[in-house]
C-alpha cells in the first residue's frame, strides 16, 4: 500500500538520477533523514528543481511504499531559501559544514527533533543576524557533542565528578576529556591552551549568551574555539575529520 506523506526538512544534498531525475537528501522532522527521488524535475520549467537544493527548507509531499527502497517526491515548496547565507561564500561555508555534520548524525527512518531544531536554529541565525559567523557554528559544535555522545562540557568534571566553575575560569580544555578541573590536569598532552578571553568565549557559548557576538573583535577568539572543538570532535568521531567541509574550514 502506498502512503502519502507530508513533512518539511532541509535538503541536504541532491545528485542527478537518470536522465531527468535527481536523488535528493532531506533530513526531515518527523522521519529523519529520507533518500527521495524527484521525477523530471531537471527540466528547466520544473519549480520543484529549485526548491531540492541544498541549504533550502522545504515543505513536501512523498509517497510512501514500504517494499522500495527509494521514495518518490509529489511536489515541494520554499519555506525558507536562506538567500543570504547563499550569497555570502563565509556563511555557506559554515552552511556546508552543518548540512555535512547532520548528514553524519542522522539515520534514515529515524526523526531527531533536536538535531532538527539545532540545525534549523543555525540557518535561521546565520540567515537573519549580524552574528560572527564563527561563533554561531561553535555554539552548534557544542549542541552536536552533546548527541553524538560525547559532550564537550557538562556540569561535573568528567574526571573528578566534582562541580565545575565555569564563571571563574577554573577548567581546561583538553583534547580527550573536554572541559575538566585544574585539578585534574595530569595529562598535559591532551591539553589545548586556552587565554582568559578565549575561556570568556566559550563560556558564553555554553550558557547561551549569544547576543554578545555581535562584536566582530571577538572573531578571532571564536576560531580559536573552533579549532578546539573540531579537535575534541575529530578525537571521539573517526568520521568527523574526514569531512571534506570540515577540512575547509580548518584551512
Ligand atoms: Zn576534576
Amino acid at each position: 500500500m502506498t502512503k502519502i506523506i507530508k513533512d518539511r526538512g532541509i535538503v541536504l544534498k541532491k545528485k542527478r538520477f537518470r536522465e531527468t531525475s535527481k536523488l535528493v537528501t532531506i533530513f526531515s522532522e518527523n522521519s529523519g533523514k529520507l533518500n527521495l527521488i524527484a521525477k523530471g524535475v531537471r527540466s528547466l520549467k520544473s519549480k520543484a528543481s529549485a526548491v531540492l537544493e541544498p541549504v533550502n527548507l522545504t515543505e513536501f509531499v512523498y509517497y510512501y511504499k514500504h517494499t522500495r527502497d527509494l521514495q518518490y517526491i509529489s511536489s515541494a515548496e520554499f519555506v525558507n531559501d536562506y538567500s543570504r547565507i547563499k550569497s555570502d561564500y563565509d556563511k555557506l561555508k559554515y552552511a556546508f559544514a552543518v548540512l555535512d555534520i547532520v548528514n553524519l548524525f542522522s539515520k534514515e527512518g529515524e526523526p531527531n527533533q533536536v538535531l532538527f531544531d539545532m540545525t534549523k536554529d543555525f540557518l535561521d541565525a546565520l540567515n537573519d543576524k549580524n552574528l560572527i559567523e564563527s561563533a554561531l557554528f561553535d555554539y552548534f559544535l557544542i549542541k552536536t557533542s552533546k548527541i553524538s555522545g560525547y559532550p564537550v562540557v557538562s556540569f561535573n568534571c568528567p574526571i573528578c565528578n566534582n562541580e565545575l566553575n565555569l564563571i571563574s575560569y577554573e577548567f581546561v580544555f583538553t583534547k580527550d576529556s573536554g572541559v575538566i578541573c585544574h585539578k585534574c590536569l595530569w595529562n598535559k598532552n591532551n591539553l589545548i591552551d586556552l587565554n582568559e578571553a578565549e575561556k570568556k568565549v566559550f563560556v558564553d557559548l555554553t550558557l547561551d549568551n549569544l547576543d554578545t557576538f555581535i562584536d566582530r573583535n571577538l572573531q578571532i577568539l571564536t576560531k580559536k574555539i573552533l579549532y578546539s572543538l573540531i579537535e575534541f570532535l575529530k578525537y571521539h568521531v573517526e568520521e568527523f575529520g574526514r569531512l571534506k567541509s570540515i577540512q575547509m574550514i580548518e584551512t
